[in-house]
């Protein structure tokens, strides 16, 4: 199932380093994101300071590590780039802080996840830039203070819901990735074709895109796995039914949906009779962490109406009945 979840495919991951736009200017889509961005990038440099720390919220794929990149480049600065699950101690936290240099640009992906103890250090390190490095234990314990250089966090996350207030705020400038239109992943696709030498005609990009769920790592990872497909069966110029056909074959369906996507929406009907059902319980139905579930899966089978969050759990849409092929029954409240 590794066509929309991330892979530690080795040679993806190459590829997809090399396929990331450098500059604001090559970024497709976001607009609005963009703008902010570019205007507090802007101030900054013309107040001679690094710039303010920066959350970025969506879902995977849509391009957070890619603008921490591209924040750095604009900035001329040096980036270090680690994870909220790497960082379990607030130890971790204060080995990284202590070796930043002035104006660096630290990204944290996963930030939601990192762990207590690191967070509250984060907070005075976003603040006033010094850290409490805490030596010994007990009541022999000491603080003794370090002071930071100046740098930009660059938090990523899933959800902003998901982080704790006092964190949220401490950010100057909060950017909403959303899912790109279909046309935003032509673009993307045609300078991702380019970049990897492939011709694709305008109906192939199109096939390709309507697939991508909205997710530009999934379309230049779609776009892989038709090229692989062309260079098996020596197919030159890639076109709709090419395209499509290649995609057929991993399983990613005409909607986008993949194996997951599916597996979810299977189960929610058919062992939950469209429910409602808890997010746990139908993860454990699936054989998936709910973190999975709720964040690769979900946001976009919500963004395409086959699924409903309600308070009382998840329910299946008339439209994702339809989209497996059964019938909706009577009773069933949707
Ligand atoms: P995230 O950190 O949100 O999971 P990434 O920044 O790693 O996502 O982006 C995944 C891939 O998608 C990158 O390799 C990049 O090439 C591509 N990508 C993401 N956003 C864009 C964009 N706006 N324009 C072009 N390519 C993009």
């Amino acid at each position: 199932d590794g066509l929309v979840a991330p892979t530690g495919d080795p040679d993806d991951k190459a590829i997809e380093a090399a396929l990331r736009p450098k500059n604001l200017d090559d970024f497709v889509g976001q607009k609005r994101v963009r703008e902010q961005l570019s205007l507090v990038l802007e101030a900054s440099r013309l107040r001679g300071r690094s710039a303010d720390h920066v959350l970025l919220s969506g879902p995977p794929g849509l391009g957070k590590t890619t603008l921490s990149m591209i924040i750095a480049a604009e900035m001329n600065a040096p980036l270090r780039i680690s994870s909220g699950p790497a960082i379990q101690h607030a130890g971790d936290l204060a080995a990284i802080l202590s070796s930043l240099t002035e104006g660096e640009v630290l990204f944290l992906d996963e930030i939601h996840r990192m762990s207590r103890p690191a967070e509250e250090m984060l907070y005075m390190a976003m603040e006033d830039f010094r850290v409490d490095i805490i030596v010994g234990k007990g009541a022999g314990a000491t603080a003794i203070p370090l002071d930071l250089p100046p740098f930009t966090l660059v938090g990523a996350t899933t959800r902003a819901g998901l982080l704790p207030g006092p964190l949220r705020d401490r950010f100057g400038f909060t950017g909403h990735l959303e899912f790109y239109s279909t046309d935003e992943l032509e673009l993307v696709l045609r300078r991702s074709a380019m970049l990897m030498d492939m011709k694709v005609n305008s109906a192939g990009f199109a096939e390709v895109a309507g697939r991508s769920r909205g997710t530009p790592r999934i379309a230049n990872r779609l776009l892989r796995r038709v090229r692989d497909w062309a260079l098996v069966h020596g197919v030159d110029q890639i076109d709709a039914r090419t395209a499509g056909a290649a995609l057929d074959m991993y399983e990613v369906d005409a909607r986008g949906l993949d194996r997951l996507d599916r597996s979810v929406l299977r189960a929610l009907v058919t062992k939950f009779n469209g429910g409602p059902v808890g997010l746990s319980t139908l993860a454990i139905a699936v054989g998936e962490e709910p973190e999975t579930v709720e964040t690769v899966a979900e946001p976009y089978l919500v963004r395409e109406g086959l699924l409903g969050r309600t308070p009382r759990g998840r329910v299946a849409t008339r439209a994702a009945w339809e989209h497996l092929g059964l019938e909706m029954p009577e009773n069933v409240a949707a």
